[in-house]
């Protein structure tokens, strides 16, 4: 049976290219988000004048469906090169790195691939499901504030134990061992505490803009204003190291902020501002399902993807997108 509609929960990228293609091939699609605004981990925020990217930094192509992908955002005028690679630095100094592959950046932030992504589609905000459920006549699916949705076809593209939680919220059951695979995949998420600082002075950070660091605490230093994101203000993505946000989770968060800018000061060089602070529980999954997407047929089919299904970053949940809106439309 072919799907005529399908309902998508996320409005991160692997929802977002999804829903695209399906609405492109004449189905029906509705994006529930829980946020109020698109993008999920694709997020640039604005505080006074000062403009962050506060999770994806930047992002790659490879794979030749993503290249394809990258070069409509390109000619569209949303995404542009930011370097051809990222320096680190050791014991204060820094070690250049390997140049060569273009790293981009969406034009006025990241959160530029998600809006562009969105127009023309039918993106419900502030749309939290809570219960999804599969009955005689398709996917029924119901938000937080009661409010109700049915298709042929449900796509979930939250990140993995999220997205188990709101199976077990009806009746429907995953085939046991994927179920178990799949709990294994969700087991080993890395959160990111990620810091935002307002300098009063332009950094030290040498060009293009950012550094990688131990990452005990900080993995990576970003400066927005050289990065062409944010012109009116010296703004910093401070991300802490895995082991580092795993330990330091619940801390009290300024605590954990003053650490981690403490560690950077010889970057920074200048006086802090103000800062912000932003808790990435699902920031990446250590491992990765084997296929793009987990697609389990039948008359109403489910359909699973993201990042952890393709490859933990951008170009993996965007082709993990592509790959669920495929085999949607091979139906
Ligand atoms: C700190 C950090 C740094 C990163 N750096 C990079 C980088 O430099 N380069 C790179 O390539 N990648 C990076 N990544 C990874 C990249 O951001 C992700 O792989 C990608 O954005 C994931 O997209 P997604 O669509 O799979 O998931 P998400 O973006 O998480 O989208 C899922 C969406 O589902 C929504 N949702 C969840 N539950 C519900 C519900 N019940 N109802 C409705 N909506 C719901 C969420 O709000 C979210 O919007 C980084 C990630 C983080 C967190």
């Amino acid at each position: 049976m072919a799907v005529h509609s399908c309902l998508i929960v996320g409005a991160g990228l692997a929802g977002l290219v999804a829903a695209r293609e399906l609405q492109a091939r004449g189905v029906q699609v509705t994006v529930l988000e829980s946020n109020h605004e698109i993008g999920g981990r694709m997020a640039t925020r604005h505080i006074d004048n000062a403009v962050f990217d506060v999770g994806a930094q930047y992002f790659t192509a490879r794979d030749e469906r993503f290249v394809r992908l990258v070069k409509q955002w390109i000619d569209a005028g949303v995404v542009i090169e930011w370097a051809q690679g990222f320096n680190t630095a050791k014991d204060g100094e820094v070690v250049q790195a390997g140049l060569g592959e273009a790293r981009y950046r969406g034009v006025h932030g990241m959160s530029d691939i998600p809006s562009y992504l969105a127009q023309g589609l039918d993106v419900r905000l502030e749309q939290t499901v809570t219960r999804v459920d599969l009955r005689d006549n398709g996917w029924h699916v119901e938000t937080q504030g009661g409010v109700h949705f049915s298709a042929d076809a449900l796509l979930l593209t939250p990140p993995i134990p999220q997205a188990l939680a709101l199976l077990d919220t009806g009746s429907y059951r995953l085939p046991e061992a994927l179920r178990r695979e799949l709990e294994a995949i969700g087991a080993g998420y890395a959160p990111c505490i990620a810091v935002l600082a307002i300098l009063d002075a332009p950094s030290k950070i040498p060009e293009p803009g950012s550094l990688w660091l131990s990452g005990d605490p900080v993995a990576w230093i970003a400066d927005n204003q050289q990065k062409g994101i944010s012109p009116d203000a010296c703004a910093i993505t401070l991300h802490a190291g895995i082991d580092f946000s795993r330990r330091r989770y619940n801390d009290p968060p300024d605590t954990v902020a003053r650490k981690m800018i403490d560690a950077c000061s010889e970057w920074l060089g200048a006086s802090v501002r103000s800062y912000h602070v932003h808790h990435w529980r699902y920031s990446i999954p250590e491992t990765v399902y084997s296929q793009p997407c987990v697609y389990i047929p039948g008359k109403y089919p489910l359909v699973l993807a993201g990042e952890a299904y393709f490859g933990p970053r951008v170009e993996g949940a965007s082709v993990s997108g592509l790959a669920a809106a495929e085999r949607l439309l091979e139906e």
